[in-house]
């Protein structure tokens, strides 16, 4: 990679095969520091290569072949567009691999002849991505994979990255094309090609080195956290199973429960789904659409979890010991635990992000848990059709008044009609009690700021933030792990907008389920408001559409089925632990569902279910979870996943 700002030599694409001439006389020669990245995740996202064919795009000088030969495949082919690269290539590998030299239109294949096609750092020299996905898919066998790297797109657009090497002191670089993770999952995705799972790590201490020789080192430093590259695994979809099309409407009848239609009603009736959305709630079956016998649990509405940070899901509770003094405020917490936890922290910094992404929303998913308010900066999987929650997305945010001085600038740059979520007031001492006065000063506490945590919130700031109109979401298992403190019942019930969040593992062990059952049986906080409390006043302070948190005709159909026979929905949802969440629709479609409730589905809504294991309970979840155990036990070791402090297993796929 090299900056814009440097003198250079531009090469088109199109000339690329005189150009790729002239950089393999020095490809191996010259450290790559996003070369060295990639195989370090690459190599954890292979699927099991013995016995299969494997094709490598634009192979280059063979650094992938010697290390997939080692792997037993049955058949290795790699192809480039430049014969001198092949040449080097040719003194690297052995007598049964083969070479051919070639573009990217036409890939050196017979029809669905390849189980794994890798294409590293190809995807922005080709100019045609359709076509490109188009003879993917062509080679491609269903249930085969799709291996894509590459610079990241918005990192190489903002930093000005390009494609560059030097010969004989004049440094070259290559024109690309800037294809979005978007453009390239949707493209792919209309060429059957499912993501499995996408990878965007920034640069760590392997790769320090490279940087320090080249005399870089304070681009290294710049470049903490930002992604480098990207990894994106994506597998052809199964020809034998039928994949309704999309232009035809999912449709579904859950029938024999009750349903809730508040926190102290039930009502009775036939829940028909029609894509996304509940069509109807009535008394007749229709004899042409499956039906979901549901007989002997109770629907309520999927829940609204209004406070998490979904990267920390894998993480265990980072704090001082239960005997130790308590912190005085967030601020000397945070400080603190990057110091005394920091190989822990940096430890599991070394999972990729967006599986730990993914493992956050299996968190909430496991516990019945439909949309997360995410108090952090978006991520592309959360896009992804098969993401296992709803992240919402219209909203502004800040850490907090301590940790981000551009806060003010954010909450005035946030469109006035989202709200603005930041954290105040979390800690014992004066200094958390004035950050509602600060806010206020500020102009900042108004009907669309969400306050999260005010664990030193009084009567009078309360009050305060009553008046103007201003949000709580408290989370008091989180609170209580850092200052042996929770808002009291009184205070509780005297704010007049408040939600409930679990925050993430690193302060609070449990999933939404146990912040729920502390608030009603330790803090005593009535049934009723705790129902609302994740559900309707959480769709209100969030600002979310589509009927979220209610079962009503025309609304999204976020549902779950739970066990059990309660007088109301607010007394099943107080008692609930999550073993008792037996099934979880997400836009209409099972995004999770015992052993029980599976064998009860109709096939085609089994597609693409994985078996997890959770303290020995059974659940098939929608989500790639081969890949993503395999992300995490790569890191943290087999058999040693904590999600909500239970462990998990892989139990395969259909
Ligand atoms: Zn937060």
């Amino acid at each position: 990679m090299s900056r814009q700002s440097e003198t250079s030599v531009i090469y088109p694409p199109k000339t690329s095969s005189g150009t790729f001439d002239l950089w393999a006389q020095v490809y191996d020669s010259q450290s790559n520091p996003l070369l060295l990245l990639e195989e370090r995740h690459a190599t954890s996202l292979l699927p099991s290569l013995s016995g299969c064919e494997i094709l490598d795009i634009g192979c280059g000088t063979g650094r992938w072949l010697s290390k997939l030969e080692l792997l037993g495949p049955a058949s290795l082919a790699g192809m480039d567009c430049s014969s001198a690269m092949l040449k080097y290539a040719q003194e690297k590998i052995q007598a049964t691999t083969q070479l051919y030299q070639s573009d990217c239109s036409i890939l050196p294949s017979d029809d669905v002849s390849k189980t794994f096609v890798l294409a590293s750092f190809v995807l922005s020299y080709i100019e045609d991505l359709q076509a490109f996905a188009q003879e993917c898919a062509r080679v491609i066998r269903p249930g085969g994979w799709l291996l894509i790297s590459d610079m990241h797109p918005i990192t190489a657009a903002e930093r000005g990255w390009k494609r560059s090497f030097h010969v004989d002191s004049v440094k070259i670089d290559i024109a690309v094309q800037p294809w979005s993770l978007h453009e390239i999952i949707s493209t792919f995705g209309q060429h059957g090609f499912d993501v499995q799972i996408l990878v965007e790590p920034p640069f760590d201490t392997p790769e320090r080195p490279i940087f320090e020789l080249a005399g870089k080192l304070a681009d290294f430093e710049d470049l903490t956290g930002i992604p480098a590259i990207y990894l994106l695994k994506l597998q052809k979809r199964m020809s034998h199973v039928v994949v309704p099309a999309t232009h035809i409407v999912h449709k579904l009848q859950l029938a024999g429960s009750r349903l809730a239609s508040g926190p102290a009603t039930w009502m009775d009736g036939i829940v028909g789904i029609e894509g996304e959305y509940i069509a109807s709630i009535g008394e007749d079956i229709d004899s042409t659409v499956p039906v979901l016998d549901l007989s002997g649990y109770l629907i309520l509405p999927g829940l609204i979890n209004a406070h998490d940070h979904l990267e920390f899901g894998l993480f265990p509770a980072l704090g001082r010991s239960a005997d130790a003094a308590s912190y005085q405020n967030s601020s000397e917490w945070a400080r603190e635990i990057h110091h005394v936890h920091a190989a822990t922290i940096q430890h599991h910094q070394r999972i990729p992000k967006a599986a730990r992404l993914w493992w956050g929303a299996i968190r909430n998913l496991l516990c019945g848990v439909t949309t997360v308010c995410h108090h952090n900066p978006p991520h592309p999987d959360f896009e992804l059709p098969n993401f296992p929650i709803h992240i919402v997305s219209r909203f502004g945010w800040s850490h907090s008044l301590t940790f981000d001085p551009k806060l003010s600038e954010k909450f005035h740059d946030t469109p006035s009609e989202f709200p603005f979520v930041v954290h105040a007031a979390e800690g014992i001492d004066p200094e958390s009690y004035n950050e509602i006065f600060q806010l206020d000063n500020m102009h900042l506490l108004d009907k669309r700021t969400v306050l999260v945590h005010g664990l030193a919130l009084t009567p009078e700031t309360i009050s305060l933030i009553n008046q103007r109109n201003t949000a709580l979401i408290i989370c008091p298992l989180s609170n209580l792990f850092l200052f042996a403190k929770t808002l009291s019942r009184d205070l509780l019930v005297s704010i007049k907008q408040i939600a409930l969040g679990s925050d993430s593992p690193i302060t609070a062990a449990g999933d939404l389920l146990e912040e729920i059952r502390y608030i009603h049986s330790a803090i005593g906080l009535d049934a009723n408001s705790i129902y609302k409390m994740v559900t309707s006043n959480s769709t209100e302070i969030l600002r979310l559409e589509h009927g979220a948190g209610r079962i009503t005709e025309s609304g999204v159909a976020d549902l779950i089925a739970v066990r059990g026979q309660h007088d109301t929905p607010a007394s099943a949802l107080s008692q609930l632990t999550f073993d008792q969440v037996e099934l979880v629709l997400l836009s209409g479609k099972v995004q999770m569902a015992s052993q029980s409730i599976y064998e009860l589905l109709p096939l085609h809504l089994r597609l693409d279910m994985q078996l997890l294991d959770v303290a020995g309970h059974q659940r098939w979840i929608k989500a790639p979870l081969h890949t993503l155990f395999e992300a995490a036990e790569s890191v943290l070791g087999k058999g040693n996943l904590l999600v909500n402090g239970r462990q998990v297993n892989y139990h395969g796929a259909i």
